[in-house]
């Protein structure tokens, strides 16, 4: 999949209102990138893994084998870290959505999950995932990670395998009881499941060393922004270019009131609301 060159810009003041604005002019000139479209209990579980598509059941592929398969394609497409692409060949994606598309569950697209919301697509998850840890001021396992957007719970099974502590918010409360349903047999011990808007962080959990949103808005507020610590960095998809086209954005906190910007692959994500539901 073809990558753009990122664009770089960095500058001090108030982060978003600053950031934005930079992301914006950044933006205009950067003609050029490319469209990047982007257990449940036992019982039921194992039922799932019965019926895990009939055309891949009479390929003989099982479900360890078509994830081995995405995280070739991931590995092909420019997704690298071991530690990313081992958490992605170790996640059941196809326990995180309906039976009926789990034979879709390890192709690389967005699939529905009730609520009008996605479950995010693995190249995005892993490429989201992989930007986070480049230049984390901390190793992985001693980061706390926030995620805006739990949706179905995949991603957030994804980084807690890969980062030490990681919440995850979820303004719905109905995906956010789901995705306690599909990651309760998982028993990941360092993934905290919030029901709330994420735009306000979690000010008791922070700071934190990185935040991942998986909702695309047109700016993130200051108050969020201010709970991550300097060094750390903020993977966002905002719609800053025309009406309509989002941009995968990454700012680092490069000192208390110093923000980089760094634009990078056009996305397509559900939208990133106020309030609960
Ligand atoms: N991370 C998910 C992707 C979920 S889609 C995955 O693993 O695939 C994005 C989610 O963001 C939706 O469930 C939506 O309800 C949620 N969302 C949007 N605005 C939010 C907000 N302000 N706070 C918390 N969640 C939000």
């Amino acid at each position: 999949m073809p990558r753009s060159a990122p664009v770089k810009t960095a500058r001090a003041g108030k982060p978003l209102a600053t950031t934005v604005a930079i992301a914006k002019a950044a933006a205009a000139s950067d003609a050029k990138r490319p469209a990047v479209v982007g257990p449940r209990e036992k019982a039921e579980s194992d039922r799932r893994e019965r019926t895990l598509g009939s055309g891949h059941a009479r390929a003989g592929l099982t479900p360890e084998r078509m994830r081995e398969r995405m995280v070739e394609r991931l590995a092909a497409s420019g997704i690298r870290h071991p530690a990313v692409l081992a958490a992605m060949g170790s996640v059941p994606r196809h326990r995180f959505v309906d039976e009926g598309l789990a034979s879709r569950a390890y192709d690389d697209t967005a699939l529905p999950i009730g609520h009008a919301q996605t479950i995010s697509q693995p190249y995005v998850v892993g490429r989201m995932t992989e930007l986070v840890i480049a230049e984390l001021p901390v190793a992985p396992s001693a980061a706390r990670v926030l995620e805006i957007g739990t949706g179905c719970g995949y991603q957030a099974a994804v980084l807690a395998q890969v980062f030490g502590e990681v919440f995850s918010v979820e303004r719905i409360r109905g995906l956010h009881d789901r995705a306690r349903d599909n990651l309760r047999a998982l028993r990941i011990p360092n993934l905290r499941l919030v029901h709330g808007d994420g735009l306000l962080g979690l000010p008791d959990a922070a700071p934190f060393d990185a935040m991942l949103i998986a909702a695309a808005g047109d700016s993130l507020p200051d108050g969020l922004l201010d709970q991550l610590r300097v060094g750390g960095r903020v993977l966002a998809p905002l719609a800053i270019c025309r009406a309509g086209e989002q941009t995968l954005c990454l700012f680092v906190r490069v000192a208390h009131a110093q923000w980089s910007t760094t634009l990078l692959d056009a996305v397509r994500f559900v939208p990133l609301r106020p309030g609960t539901a």
